[in-house]
């Protein structure tokens, strides 16, 4: 098998003038688009969405500064749409290095003229976590809350239980905490009310 060269090592390979010497019909430029062009593997094209590996996170578009990528709730469905547009984007690769999983593929395709704007355009959706308690969606996927779990160390999800505390809205979050309390301490008032108790009490400890 031919020992595989990279496009770098062979452009600096490449002697102009010897080439020249031997035949002076070489081609100084490609016939493209009627050739495929070898781009070096390096080569920074347009990125790719993997919707297999894609959570939904956000961070990408976060990340982006020409709003290529931008990220839409419809509450009404429980979805939560990524939308990547190539026609803005100016390939700074700053969405494949905040990636999390590695969802944003750099690829090295640099042909984005078309007739159609819709070829440009990617779309991944995903389904939003919904809380029991409240019956409402989260602001979060069901992808994200399940790669919390993959990646947060155990002790984590136990000290904070987090597992029956994932999946809920802030405010059913809020009535857990102040149910526990009522449990736990005995006290039969609201969260705010605690709230006010304590710094009373700290008040008259001075
Ligand atoms: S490469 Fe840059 S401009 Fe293009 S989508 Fe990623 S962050 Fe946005
Ligand atoms: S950063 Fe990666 S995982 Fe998060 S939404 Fe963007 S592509 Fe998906």
């Amino acid at each position: 098998m031919a020992e595989a060269v990279s496009y770098t090592e062979k452009l600096k390979k490449w002697d102009r003038f010897e080439a020249e010497k031997f035949s002076k019909k070489a081609p100084v430029t490609t016939p493209y688009p009627f050739i495929d062009i070898e781009k070096p593997p390096e080569y920074r094209g347009i990125p790719h969405i993997n919707p297999e590996k894609c959570i939904g996170c956000g961070a990408c578009v976060n990340a982006c500064p020409p709003d290529a990528l931008i990220m839409e709730w419809d509450k009404e469905h429980g979805i939560k749409r990524l939308t990547y547009n190539a026609a803005r984007c100016i390939r700074c690769a700053r969405c494949i290095e905040v990636c999390p999983t590695g969802a944003m593929e750099p690829t090295t395709r640099f042909e984005i003229a078309t007739d159609n704007k819709e070829d440009l355009v990617e779309v991944v959706e995903h389904k939003l976590a919904y809380c029991e308690e409240c019956g409402e969606y989260l602001d979060f996927t069901e992808r994200q809350i399940e790669y919390v779990k993959a990646i947060l160390p155990k002790e984590i999800f136990e000290m904070y239980a987090l597992d029956e505390r994932i999946g809920l809205t802030q405010e059913a979050k809020m009535r857990k905490t102040v149910e526990k309390l009522r449990e736990t301490e005995g006290i039969p008032v609201s969260a705010f009310m605690l709230v006010g108790e304590v710094k009373d009490k700290k008040g008259g400890e001075k």
